[in-house]
Order: C-alpha cells, then sequence, then structure tokens
C-alpha cells in the first residue's frame, strides 16, 4: 500500500478526523501515484493515522475513508457507507410533497468526492476526481444492490479543464426522457440529468424556495437576480408575488425558466424574465427607477462575463449595495453565497458593511445554510457552504 506521510504540525488534525488531504500537509509521498490508489497515511513516527484514497480535485490530493488499520476499501466498504447514507433519508423517501434530494454528501456521508443525488426515481452521481472514478464499478453495484430505481446517471467532475465534455451521461437501468418533473414542497421542477453540467435545479436552496413561497412572496414584487432556471422565481409566483423578474446572462436562462413556470402551470407572459448582465440590469432599474419588495441575490462564486470577472470574496458589498438600491423600504433581500472559503460571520460582515456604506438601516431576519440531506462532517467545516441570510432593508 502506498504510504502518505503527513508532517507533524498537521498530524493531530487528521487524527482528530479531518478528512481531506492537502499539499501543504504532507511531508512526503511516492512520486508516480495512480488515481485511486488506496494510501496510508501515517505521522512524522510513521505511526498509523488513517487509510483513503488519492485522488485530485481542486481542493486537495485525495480524501481519508477511515481510521481504522484493519478496515479495507472494497467493495463491503463501498455498500455499507451508500446503505447508511440512504438509511439516513428515511423520511425524505417517505415524504409525499419531495421527491429530490441529495443521498449521499461526499465527505458528509463517509466518502469525499462523491455525492449522488435522487430525482423522481433516478439517481445521479457526481464524480469529483479521476480517483474516486475508479471505484465506479464497486459504487455503481452498491447503489444497485442497495435500492431500486428507474435509471443512474453519472456526472465527471474533473480533469476537463473547466469544459463539460460527455456527451452521455447514462450508466444504467432504464433511459429517461427529459425533462423529468421532479416535486419539491408541493412545488414542480422541470429536471434533464443528460443535459451538460447542470440539471435545471439547485437542491441545497430547497428550504429557501419554501420559505419565500410561504412567508415572503405574497402580493410582492420580486427581483430573482441570477436566476438560472428561476427556480426562486416559481417558488415567489406559487406564493402569489404580484410579479417576478429573473434576470440571467445565460441565453439558455430564458427557455428553461418558462419551462419552469409552465411545469406549474403559471402563465410565464405575465412574468418578466430578462437575458442581461445583473450589473446591467441594475443601472437599468436605477435610471428607470424600479424598485423591488423582495431581491434575491444569488451569485456564482466566481464569475466571468465580457465585461468583468466577479468574486463574491471580494465583490459581495458591491453587489448587495447595487441591490439595496432598487429595494423598497421595509422590503426584503435574501442574500446567498456557495463560496466555501468563508463562513456566516464573514459574510454577514459583507451584508452589514453594504447597509453602513449605503446609510441604510437593516434588520436581520433569518439564515439558512444547507439542508438535513446536505449532510456535512463536523470535522470538515468548510464542506458547509451555503449561507443564505434575509434581510429588511428598514430606511
Ligand atoms: N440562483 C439560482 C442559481 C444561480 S447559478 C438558483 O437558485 O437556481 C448562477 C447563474 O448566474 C448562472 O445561471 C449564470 O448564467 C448566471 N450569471 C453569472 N454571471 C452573471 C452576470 N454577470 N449577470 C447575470 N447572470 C449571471
Amino acid at each position: 500500500m502506498w504510504e502518505i506521510q503527513l508532517k507533524d504540525s498537521f498530524a493531530k488534525r487528521y487524527s482528530n478526523g479531518y478528512p481531506l488531504i492537502t499539499k501543504d500537509t504532507v511531508q512526503s509521498m511516492p512520486d508516480r501515484m495512480e488515481e485511486g490508489s488506496i494510501v496510508q497515511l501515517t505521522d512524522a513516527k510513521k505511526r498509523f493515522i488513517g487509510k483513503g484514497y488519492y485522488g485530485i480535485q481542486n481542493k486537495g490530493l485525495g480524501w481519508m475513508l477511515t481510521q481504522q488499520q484493519e478496515e479495507t476499501i472494497d467493495a463491503a466498504f463501498f455498500k455499507q457507507k451508500i446503505k447508511s447514507a440512504l438509511d439516513r433519508r428515511k423520511s425524505f423517501f417517505q415524504d409525499n410533497s419531495t421527491d429530490a434530494f441529495r443521498v449521499f454528501n461526499g465527505e458528509g456521508d463517509g466518502i469525499g468526492g462523491l455525492v449522488i443525488d435522487y430525482f423522481a426515481g433516478s439517481y445521479l452521481i457526481q464524480w469529483y476526481s479521476q480517483g474516486i472514478f475508479t471505484f465506479k464499478s464497486m459504487i455503481v453495484q452498491a447503489l444497485d444492490a442497495t435500492t431500486d430505481y428507474q435509471a443512474i446517471y453519472e456526472k465527471k467532475r474533473f480533469d476537463t479543464k473547466g469544459q463539460y465534455v460527455e456527451d452521455d451521461d447514462f450508466v444504467k437501468g432504464k433511459r429517461q426522457t427529459f425533462p423529468i418533473i421532479i416535486k419539491e414542497s408541493g412545488m414542480r421542477y422541470a429536471v434533464d440529468l443528460n443535459d451538460g453540467a447542470m440539471v435545471g435545479i439547485f437542491l441545497d436552496q430547497r428550504d429557501v424556495r419554501r420559505t419565500i413561497r410561504e412567508k415572503y412572496a405574497k402580493n410582492k414584487h420580486v427581483l430573482n437576480t441570477f436566476s438560472y432556471t428561476g427556480a426562486f422565481s416559481v417558488a415567489a409566483a406559487l406564493g402569489n408575488a404580484a410579479k417576478t423578474t429573473s434576470v440571467d446572462l445565460a441565453k439558455r436562462s430564458k427557455p428553461k425558466t418558462i419551462e419552469q413556470f409552465s411545469a406549474n402551470d403559471i402563465d410565464f407572459e405575465k412574468q418578466d424574465i430578462i437575458v442581461m448582465d445583473v450589473f446591467d440590469y441594475f443601472k437599468y432599474a436605477r435610471r428607470k427607477k424600479l424598485l423591488f419588495d423582495l431581491v434575491v441575490l444569488d451569485p456564482p462564486s466566481f464569475a466571468r462575463s465580457k465585461k468583468r470577472t466577479f468574486s463574491t470574496a471580494k465583490d459581495y458589498p458591491m453587489l448587495m449595495k447595487e441591490a439595496i438600491s432598487i429595494t423598497e423600504k421595509q422590503g426584503i433581500i435574501i442574500a446567498s453565497t456557495n463560496n466555501a472559503s468563508f463562513g456566516m460571520k464573514k459574510f454577514k460582515g459583507f451584508i452589514d458593511k453594504a447597509f453602513r456604506e449605503t446609510n441604510t438601516r437593516y434588520t436581520f431576519l433569518e439564515q439558512f445554510s444547507l439542508p438535513n440531506d446536505f449532510r456535512t462532517n463536523p470535522h470538515f467545516p468548510e464542506g458547509n457552504y451555503l449561507k443564505v441570510a434575509v434581510v429588511k432593508k428598514e430606511s
């Protein structure tokens, strides 16, 4: 077995259960290791710390999978992890109003780099490194032996130089005709598991969508920025918003948003769906003196358009100031980010900064992080990436 010796100063962290193997913590490792190799992690005195696999992904070099020396990483190991993950989601499988959720959340369920979602009878497996992908047949078999399904699809999220290259993501079962319609808290969303990198909905925002529908939308003029397929707009419209405006730069967002409204029998012609750079839209709205009662801000962590690059870690206060400028007094802003590089405290600091710099008073109403199906590992806080704050602009 390959051995990765960890620096003394980090050994403790891994003994305590930190699962991600990163370059800066390695003292020595073999020169040529293959993706998917099982590795033993040891301290400076070569004492056993844990076992894991080598697989390069954006975050690190691989993941620790067990701290028990006798445990072997084999078919039985994967089967046991997948079975316990499915068991933990029992309440989701039994919930009649929702049939799309995460069943396996990487290191939160004991295997970093592996994510499995359930969409109305079908599974989507996401592989975050070539290393974890080498275990594909064992993992697919484990899923197959543990649960019933219509079909299994997959996405490779590695080594494609930022490009999505697969043209067929089908793995096993009976090919589905897409879009399929999934249910979420009684709402309906069109999903396509075989159409590029994204499927049409981000499951981690489920609680926020339900809250918008139930609490914040009624009779409101709603602006949904970075709207993608308009999932938040659908929730607002079903919550009896006066009107929704969805803004996204991607041309495909418009037909996709029409599809989501139509799946819920909402007349999309009564809603605004605008293909535009959000920053241009803010300018446009100010010029036209448009004000909204509810503004949803959920940008990607990084975005590059023709005009600018944007990073939430740097630019969130600026973005928030733009949002404040077109929000009515007593209006609500739902500010969200999935950037794992900072925590809730810093995020709230960004929001506070934006209000201070615009001399605006605000009240903090509530916050959200990942829903329960996105199980996280207590030793890996950066895995708990989602931060959503609901604030009210006072004056
Ligand atoms: N809030 C959405 C998910 C957003 S994904 C939801 O919950 O469903 C990020 C989206 O931002 C993508 O659809 C992308 O096209 C869009 N985007 C990135 N940069 C943008 C910009 N400058 N202006 C408008 N949209 C942008």
